[in-house]
């Protein structure tokens, strides 16, 4: 398993400015969020995503995101809130935009982004090469790593332990992605991966059960154990990643406006002042 990490953070090393992915799809809902409040609906791309602008028509930057990713994106009430929510306003400001946010299916942004139903992706958003390929992204402005959520008592206790065992994913995540690789490529095997539209659905999926652990980003993995009890996240965390806004290909003047103001907020401490209200230092 330790080539497992290593092949993956080598993987994720290599991101730049440019990237991406695409594809889509559906599926169930129904859990216990972090936040509180509000379950799925408006998500699903399809429905959701106005004609929307790409940035460079009307003056609105559309965010696409999943907003079931607590701390990043969550609601609080009707209000999408979070740190990707904030940095995005700010970058909007900055740019003398108008910001929305559009709720969609994780896989779902990445195709919103591309067809320019919304101007960028901003969701906890690991740069991979796969997903360079298919659009373009800013510079990075957080770190994260896969985690393994389990229930209290699980006889597992390490990564190695999850081979064989049911590990429950959000669909087109990352964490899907290493899970579901063959095992002689370093993953769990398909077979034994059940996907989510939602992580909020993966974890309710190994409260009742379902699965046996689930893997997803520390931070969300965090708020989803704090909000339900008898879950805990082991201590092997796995797979560092950067979390980057992601742009289509052809609109290169709204990745440089974007990736600017970033670098901005990020260079004047606008951006750690947001994650220091939503993540406390341990
Ligand atoms: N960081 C993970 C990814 O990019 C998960 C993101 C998410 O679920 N919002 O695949």
């Amino acid at each position: 398993m330790k080539k497992f990490a290593m092949l993956l953070a080598a993987l994720l090393l290599m991101m730049t400015v440019f990237a991406a992915c695409g594809e889509s799809k559906d599926a169930a809902s129904g859990a216990s969020q972090p936040g509180g409040a509000a379950s799925s609906s408006e998500a699903a791309g399809e429905e959701s995503a106005q004609p929307a602008d790409t940035g460079d028509g009307d003056n609105t930057l559309v965010m696409a995101t999943n907003a079931f990713f607590e701390p990043y994106e969550y609601y609080e009430g009707d209000d999408i809130v979070g740190i990707d929510a904030e940095v995005g306003k700010a970058i909007a400001d900055k740019l003398g935009m108008d910001f929305e946010i559009s709720d969609v299916d994780f896989d779902a942004i990445i195709p919103n982004v591309q067809s320019g139903k919304a101007s960028m992706g901003m969701a906890g958003m690991t740069v991979t090469e796969d997903r360079q390929k298919n659009v373009n992204f800013t510079r990075s402005y957080a770190t994260a790593v896969q985690v393994v959520i389990v229930p209290e008592g699980s006889d597992i206790a390490a990564i190695d332990d999850m081979a064989g065992k049911k590990i429950g994913v959000q669909q087109g995540t990352t964490g899907d992605i290493y899970c579901s690789a063959p095992v002689e490529e370093d993953g769990f095997g398909e077979e034994n991966v059940t996907r989510y539209n939602k992580g909020t659905d993966a974890v309710m999926a190994l409260l009742s059960g379902k699965v046996d652990c689930v893997v997803i980003d520390n931070e969300p993995a965090k708020a989803f154990v704090a909000a339900n009890e008898g879950l805990k996240i082991l201590d092997t965390a796995y797979a560092e990643e950067e979390y980057a806004i992601c742009i289509a290909k052809d609109n290169e003047e709204l990745l440089e406006k974007v990736d600017t103001a970033l670098g901005e907020l990020i260079d004047d401490g606008t951006v750690q002042k947001i994650v220091d209200k939503y993540i406390t230092a341990e």
